[in-house]
C-alpha cells in the first residue's frame, strides 16, 4: 500500500529533467522508503540504536577496518577525520583538485588549523616519488609534514581510479616518514565495482578512511570513518564537538544498509552508461571528451569548442532538459547514477546533438 502510493508520486516525475549533475541526486527508491519506515531506532549518542550499531559493524566487516563511525556528510566524515589524526600546525599533503582543499569550506584551516602543501598532478595521482620529494626535512623553522590524504575515485580529475599499486608504494614512503594515510574514498564503492579489486584492498594502506552512502549507492544521507578502534573512539568524540552526533538514526541507517546490500554491484550500469554519454557528447561539435579518463561514472566534456563559457551551455541544456553542472570556466561536469537510465543517455545525446551552440 505505501510502495503503491510512493509509486503513483514518483510517475508524476515522468517528465522530469534527465539530471547528470550529481549522483547525489539521487532518491530513495519505493523498497528503500519501505525499510525505513519499519527500521528499529534507539538513541544513537548512548550507543542504543540497533540499526545504527548494524551498519557501523557491517561496514568495517566490508572494508576490513576494526571499527567505522557514521556521521552525516562527507564532508564531515574528512574533516572529523583529519582532526581526530592531526595536532595544530601540522602539514598535510593534498592533491590541488580535491575535495578536501576545494569543497569543504576551508575546513583543514577552520577546524584543525592545518597547512596544506598541494601537488598539482595530471590525472589526481600523486607518485610517491612526489610525494616522497615534498616531505619537509626536520628544522625548527618549516612546518612538519605529517598527513598524505588521497582521493579515490577522483572527482575533480572525472572520477579517475588512484591505481593501488601506486597507493602502496606510498604508504611505504609514508612508514619511512612518519606520516599518517588518510582516504576520502566518497567514490570507493566505483573503484571496486571498475577494477574488481576488493573494498577492504583499496583501504588497507590507510590509516582513516570516509566513505559517502549518499553518491551512487543512493541512500538518501551519510557517510563512514573507518579506522582503528582507538582512532574511532577518539573521531566519536570529535563528532560530538562537531554537532554530529545523532540520535535515532536507525531512520537512515536502515536505508544505508539497503544500499550497502542492493546497490553495490549495480554500480558498474552507471559505468556503461557514462562510457555511452561520453562517447555520444565526444562525438557532438564543440564537445570534446577525454575518454581515457571516463573510468566510472564522470565525464567532464571541455566546451571550448562552442566558443561559449561553461554557464551559458549549461543553461542551454537545462532549458531542453539536460541538467549538469558547470565545472570551471570551459568545461561541464555530467555524472551518471541510478536515477539515469541507458535511454535517459541516449535521449540527452539525441537532445544536445540538436542543439545549435
Ligand atoms: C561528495 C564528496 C565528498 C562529501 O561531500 P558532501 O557534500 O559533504 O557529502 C567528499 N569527497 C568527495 C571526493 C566527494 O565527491
Amino acid at each position: 500500500m505505501i510502495i503503491g502510493l510512493i509509486r503513483q508520486g514518483s510517475d508524476i516525475m515522468k517528465n522530469r529533467k534527465i539530471d547528470f549533475r550529481s549522483d547525489t541526486v539521487t532518491r530513495p527508491s519505493p523498497e528503500m522508503r519501505e525499510v525505513i519506515f519499519r527500521a528499529e531506532v534507539g538513541d544513537d549518542v548512548f550507543g542504543d540504536d540497533p540499526t545504527l550499531n548494524l551498519l557501523q559493524e557491517k561496514t568495517a566487516e566490508l572494508f576490513r577496518k576494526d571499527a567505522g563511525l557514521f556521521v552525516p556528510s562527507g564532508t564531515m566524515s574528512n574533516q572529523v577525520a583529519l582532526n581526530t589524526l592531526s595536532e595544530p600546525g601540522w602539514e598535510i599533503i593534498c592533491e590541488r583538485e580535491c575535495h578536501i582543499v576545494n569543497y569543504e569550506t576551508g575546513g583543514p584551516a577552520v577546524h584543525s588549523s592545518l597547512m596544506i602543501n598541494m601537488l598539482t598532478t595530471e590525472r589526481g595521482v600523486m607518485t610517491a616519488e612526489e610525494i616522497e620529494a615534498s616531505v619537509r626535512p626536520a628544522n625548527i623553522h618549516i612546518p612538519i609534514t605529517k598527513i598524505v590524504t588521497i582521493e579515490n575515485t577522483h572527482n575533480g580529475h572525472g572520477g579517475t581510479i588512484y591505481p593501488l599499486e601506486e597507493i602502496k608504494k606510498i604508504r611505504k614512503v609514508a612508514d619511512k616518514h612518519n606520516l599518517l594515510m588518510h582516504l576520502d574514498g566518497a567514490r570507493i564503492w566505483n573503484a571496486h565495482v571498475a577494477t574488481g579489486i576488493p573494498l577492504s584492498d583499496w583501504v588497507a594502506p590507510f590509516d582513516s578512511a570516509s566513505v559517502c552512502f549518499s553518491k551512487g549507492l543512493g541512500a538518501p544521507i551519510g557517510s563512514m570513518i573507518l579506522g582503528s578502534r582507538n582512532f574511532i573512539e577518539r573521531a566519536r568524540r570529535n563528532r560530538k564537538l562537531f554537532g554530529g552526533a545523532m540520535r535515532q538514526v536507525g531512520i537512515i541507517a536502515s536505508a544505508v544498509i539497503y544500499a550497502l546490500d542492493n546497490n553495490i554491484k549495480r554500480l558498474a550500469e552507471d559505468h556503461i552508461n557514462a562510457k555511452l554519454l561520453a562517447e555520444g557528447l565526444n562525438d557532438i561539435d564543440g564537445f570534446d571528451i577525454d575518454l581515457s579518463r571516463v573510468q566510472t561514472n564522470i565525464i567532464i566534456a571541455d566546451i571550448s569548442g562552442t566558443n561559449k563559457g561553461s554557464n551559458e551551455v549549461s543553461s542551454v541544456l537545462e532549458e531542453n532538459g539536460v541538467l549538469s553542472v558547470p565545472f570551471g570556466p570551459t568545461k561541464i561536469r555530467f555524472v551518471t547514477h541510478l536515477d539515469v537510465s541507458r535511454e535517459e543517455c541516449e535521449k540527452a545525446i539525441d537532445i544536445i546533438s540538436g542543439l545549435k551552440f
